[in-house]
């Protein structure tokens, strides 16, 4: 008998932490490895965030904290809501997490009963049905096809409502897509959701700044009637480059935050002192950097889809946000590399384009719709022109 739960068991290791770590080992025995497999930016943290921190610590900010967050950093938080999304909430309605992953997980864990659904639109960030899973609920995955931008339709949502769905999941702009939903087709959703009072949403934003050509964000929880049952989550990773201080958190009803504090005191307790001092000081200081740094995310993805799309066989969409591209691969199943090998779906793709031509990327039925592959451009220029190349030579080698 294994010493492994049962509810462990139901879940897998994150599949894009997976590529990346085979991507170390190729480049760990000396191949030259380009990735383009990792959600985070290449920019590095702002100086004045990095020294909010450095002041942090030399004021002695090394002790607990309250579990959910410092007032300080709750106070910053209301006022990033107030301030960009004409939200108005109470510090009673801010958690703070160890990053949004923990955040999403206390949420989920803390709410979901055996058996509830939740309902999920796919391509989807892939902790979402794994984290329902090990909650003991039911991941109800919705296919949303290219054609609509990889977004789910009003029709879509309705058909898959039940009697047991507890949450939707909503993440705009999204990991894998780069799909932006506008206010007007969160208002269709949100017309649905209205008339199904039992459902709760929660709206990951965490690719909130990352958007391009004035795409005008719009978050679910500015829609009146349903504020009261929208947990927004966000977070200070992306946008501020900092992945690694682990900061994320969520506004939503006092019920909800409370259950996601009493979890959080059983497991982490508070998130690190310092990186919560550093995190004020994103929310609070200088959002200049977010508006250069979007330039150049932009130059990237153009050149990116530009790229991808003058490659035989691959056909790409041009996001309006996020890091990420999602080309559609599905014309290269059943062709052979050189080596004879068959590509049956878009895991062998990818795995042979690692393999044979050192980039890294994901597969899209890690995310819940085969027959794609994830691209991050969080990358340099100069990185992305060679990997391009190399993507090219690839599908050109296939046969
Ligand atoms: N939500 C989405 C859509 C993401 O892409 C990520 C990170 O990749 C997260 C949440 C979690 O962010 P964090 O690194 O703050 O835990």
């Amino acid at each position: 008998m294994s010493i492994v739960s049962n509810s462990l068991k139901r879940i897998k290791p994150s599949p894009t932490i997976a590529v990346t770590q085979k991507a170390i080992e190729l480049k760990a025995s000396g191949k030259d490895v380009i990735g383009l497999s990792m959600g985070e930016p290449d920019f590095d943290t702002p100086d004045n965030i990095k020294e909010a921190a450095i002041t942090a610590i030399k004021k002695g900010e090394t002790k607990y904290t309250s579990v959910d967050g410092t007032l300080t950093l709750k106070r910053a938080i209301v006022n990033k809501f107030k301030k960009e999304n004409n939200l108005n909430y109470k510090s009673e309605e801010i958690s703070v997490g160890t990053g949004g992953k923990q955040v999403i997980y206390n949420a989920l864990i803390a709410t979901i009963n055996p058996l509830d659904e939740v309902i999920i639109p796919a391509p989807f960030w892939v902790s979402y049905p794994d984290i329902v899973l090990l909650a003991g609920g039911i991941p109800k995955i919705i296919k949303c096809s290219e054609k609509n931008q990889f977004k789910i339709t009003p029709d879509q949502l309705e058909k898959s409502i039940t009697k047991n769905t507890k949450w939707i999941i909503i993440n705009s702009p999204s990991n894998p897509t780069g799909a932006c939903y506008t206010q007007k087709e969160l208002e269709s959703l949100g017309n649905i959701l209205k008339k199904n009072k039992n459902i709760f949403i929660l709206s990951d934003d965490i690719y909130e700044h990352i958007i391009y050509e004035n795409f005008k964000f719009f978050t679910i929880a500015q829609i009146k009637d349903l504020k009261d049952r929208t947990l927004t989550m966000n977070g200070v990773s992306k946008s501020y480059a900092m992945t690694g201080w682990r900061i994320g958190y969520a506004a939503g009803p006092a019920e909800i935050i409370k259950a996601m504090r009493k979890l959080q005191s059983q497991s982490t307790t508070n998130p690190s002192s310092i990186s919560q001092a550093a995190a004020v000081e994103a929310l609070n200081g200088t959002q200049n950097f977010i508006f250069e740094r979007n330039k150049a995310f932009k130059e990237r993805r153009d050149y990116v889809v530009e790229s991808l799309n003058k490659i035989d066989g691959i056909s790409c969409l041009k996001p309006k946000g996020a890091f990420y591209v999602f080309p559609n691969c599905s014309k290269f199943f059943n062709k052979k590399d050189k080596s004879g090998k068959k590509i049956k779906n878009d895991e062998d793709f990818v795995t042979l384009l690692l393999e044979n031509y050192f980039v890294a990327t994901v597969q899209g039925s890690a995310f819940g719709l085969e027959g794609y592959f994830r691209v991050s451009y969080a990358t340099s220029m100069e990185k992305l022109k060679i990997a391009m190349e190399r993507i090219k030579s690839f599908c050109e080698s296939l046969s």
